[in-house]
């Protein structure tokens, strides 16, 4: 971290108008990525890059403080990450290194902390902490070892909850220290008692803590996500904090999100002497506090020292990831004492855990296309071994991210894996880069792979042009035609591809308007298989609803949904017209949701092409059959989880079975699962029902489970 030399550590050399220019810059930039990060819980950078970049700009303004004191009118428009730093600045905003990263918004009512909201020192070296104690002792004018606490450095969202009374009043985010958004509507469902009878004569008091959601909730979600044919979340830590600023309630609701408090705000009609006598409270009134065994204590620095060692072998057990440890003064008149800057305690510093890294070789960058069209850049890695997993591809992001980090194909990367994110490209290693290696350009990326795709002003992603890309049309008709969706035997990906380069199939109707003499024009078709091809096309004209609604690719739409729309609709018609607010009524279906599919029949040519399949070429999709009264199906309620390799059945055919039993499929093992359908070779997910002690069962144990609605041999 500290092998460069500071820009302050040459600010004798720098120039005024440099270092007043590099300030801004920095500012600006701080600025930005904890705009990213608090108000959209959507980073661009790692934590560990964020908080190099704000130790330079402290460094900068302790170095010049003259000029660090230099505030003025934020202008409409920020200094550019690549302004130029020798031009002359005649403003400098007020700087993110003295306050707190505010995550406002104007959607939420706002509320004043009756206490400041602090954030925290952080550092990622031993010897910052020791100083840390040293600057402590000095100002307490304490010879001795202090009495310290470390604690589990929860990564979500900081939160106030106020009780008043006893009662649960409200839940508020941090804001900007000073006042935070009230995000109470978005706690009904997050477990913690609303009426504490120990507090009933406490007139005020606010306990802060943290908002997260486990590894195995986030797993959860984030299959649904790819199952929908949605983006997958980031990492838990953004989802939580995206969840408590959802504007619909019931989104957050159905997202396990939990709560942990460790610490206080104003309170009043009740006093704590140490932070461990609060901690101690907490558990007393059955509110969640940290894990069992913690916080640890620790009677001065080498202590404190060896309790984070502890911390951070115990931490890979948590069910949920913690970044750091935090130290904290135990006794709260020292508390006192020792006071607070504007942005954090004194008394206090977060010593944050390096994630895991390695340098590896970028081998090739690779597009990933989601089912919507945007596309992604993977690092293609020379295969290398990061926390336990072997690595062989990283998300590069967007063009942004690599244009600004000069990641070049070639080049000696340094990848990065914390916790369950996915892992990320952090920076090449320039000294390590081949003379010939070139920077990358992504538009020309694109059209060397024949994608026509386009960048919307102020979107950092690229998307595939419209329906009309034909690689988006054969994405779309393969998807159309697959097992999942029409099962329409015989068209798989080189018949689409054929059929669309010809011309003969421009969207999903004209399949069905496809005649014999066309079919004999594609290469390897001869009479026998092209009337099997169109034996297969005409039977899919009955398949049932839901694989229509699937194979119709309308965004966020998955085959779930699918089914429950058709469930709930039972003709195509009847959906179409369906309100978003009918929609909504249906259990999966959100605001998003509900606005997707609106969107999806409004487009004209949708519509048309639906009219087309449902009257040109007659298309009578099935609706499910209405289960008959007190019909109790075997597995009516039951969640089962497929993993490993299965001999009598594909995994698609399970999962038929077992919904046609009443049961789900789902894709991640959770407390909620009911049972794993585990076959040869199964991986974490069995060990995982075993961890949850989830009954496992195989094959043959699954069949007999569903007798009673196997086919009549
Ligand atoms: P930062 O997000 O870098 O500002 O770090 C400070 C934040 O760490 C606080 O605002 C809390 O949300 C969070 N945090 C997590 N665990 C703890 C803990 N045990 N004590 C205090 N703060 C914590």
């Amino acid at each position: 971290m500290d092998k460069e030399p500071l820009p302050g550590q040459n600010s004798t050399r720098m120039a005024e108008n440099d270092i007043v220019g590099e300030i801004a810059r920095l500012r600006a930039e701080v600025a930005r990525h904890n705009d990213l990060y608090y108000t959209h819980a959507a980073p661009e950078i790692s934590d560990r890059e964020f908080d190099e970049l704000l130790a330079k700009l402290k460094a900068l303004e302790s170095d010049n403080p003259l000029f660090a004191a230099m505030t003025g009118t934020r202008p409409s428009v920020l200094p550019s990450v690549d302004a130029d730093a020798k031009a002359p600045h005649p403003y400098l905003a007020a700087s993110p290194a003295s306050s707190v990263g505010s995550d406002l918004s104007d959607e939420f009512e706002s509320y004043t902390h009756r206490q400041r909201m602090y954030s925290l020192d952080n550092t990622y070296s031993e010897g910052e902490l020791r100083d840390f104690d040293t600057r402590l002792r000095k100002s307490l004018a304490a010879g001795a070892a202090l009495p310290y606490l470390v604690e589990p450095k929860l990564d979500g969202a900081s939160v106030s909850l106020s009780f008043e009374n006893g009662r649960f009043v409200r839940a508020v985010s941090r804001g900007d220290a000073i006042t935070g958004d009230d995000i109470t509507r978005n706690f009904s469902a997050i477990a913690f008692p609303r009426h504490i009878a120990a507090l009933e004569t406490v007139p005020a008091i606010e306990l802060r803590g943290e908002v997260f959601m486990d590894r195995a909730e986030f797993d959860r979600i984030n299959a649904e996500q790819e199952e929908a044919g949605k983006p997958m979340y980031m990492n838990p830590r953004n989802l939580a904090a995206g969840t408590i600023k959802l504007l619909d309630p019931a989104i957050s609701a159905r997202r396990g999100l939990k709560v942990i408090l460790y610490g206080i705000g104003h309170h009043e009609g009740i006093s704590f002497q140490s932070q461990s006598a609060l901690h101690a409270k907490i558990r007393e009134w059955g509110l969640p506090g940290l894990p069992e065994g913690y916080p640890l204590r620790a009677h001065g620095i080498d202590e404190v020292w060896q309790c984070i060692q502890k911390l951070d072998k115990e931490r890979k057990k948590f069910p949920y990831d913690t970044d750091g440890a935090v130290v904290k003064l135990d006794d709260i008149a020292l508390q006192e004492r020792a006071g607070a800057t504007s942005k954090a305690p004194r008394w206090a510093i977060a010593y944050k855990f390096a994630p895991e890294q390695a340098v590896t070789r970028l081998n090739a960058i690779t597009i990933q296309i989601g089912r919507t069209g945007v596309l992604t850049p993977v690092a293609e890695l020379e295969p290398v071994l990061i926390s336990g997993s072997m690595v062989s591809r990283a998300t590069l992001h967007n063009e942004d991210e690599i244009k600004r980090k000069d990641i070049r194909v070639g080049d000696w990367v340094v990848v990065e894996k914390a916790g369950e994110i996915i892992p990320a490209v952090i920076n090449a290693v320039l000294d390590k880069r081949p003379a010939d290696a070139e920077p990358f350009d992504f538009a020309k990326h694109l059209k060397a792979l024949g994608l026509d795709a386009e960048r919307e002003a102020g979107q950092a992603a690229w998307r595939l042009r419209g329906d009309s890309d034909p690689e988006l049309l054969r994405r779309r008709l393969r998807h159309f035609a697959s097992r999942q969706a029409m099962d329409i035997e015989g068209m798989g990906e080189a018949v689409v591809n054929q059929l669309v380069n010809l011309g003969l199939v421009k969207d999903e109707a004209d399949i069905y308007a496809l005649t014999k003499h066309q079919l004999l024009t594609l290469e390897k078709f001869a009479e026998k298989s092209a009337d099997k091809l169109l034996e297969a096309i005409a039977s899919s004209k009955t398949r049932e609803l839901w694989r229509l609604l699937h194979g119709l690719g309308i965004p966020q739409v998955g085959a779930q949904t699918a089914k429950d729309l058709a469930k709930e609709f039972r003709s195509l018609p009847a959906l179409m017209q369906a309100s978003e607010e009918e929609l909504k009524a249906i259990d999966g279906v959100g605001d998003i949701v509900a606005l997707s599919i609106h969107a999806f029949f409004a487009r004209p040519d949708k519509k048309d092409i639906i009219a087309r399949l449902l009257g040109n070429h007659g298309l009578t999709p099935a609706a499910p059959e209405a289960p008959a009264e007190g019909d109790a199906l075997p597995l009516a309620g039951k969640t089962i989880v497929i993993t490993g390799t299965l001999h009598s059945l594909s995994r698609d055919e399970a999962k038929e079975l077992i919904e046609r039993a009443g049961g789900k499929a789902s894709g991640s093992v959770s407390k909620k699962t009911s049972y794993v359908l585990a076959g040869e070779e199964a991986g974490s997910k069995l060990t995982k029902a075993q961890e949850l002690g989830i009954p496992v069962i195989d094959e043959s144990e699954l069949r007999r489970m569903l007798v009673s609605t196997l086919p009549q041999a």
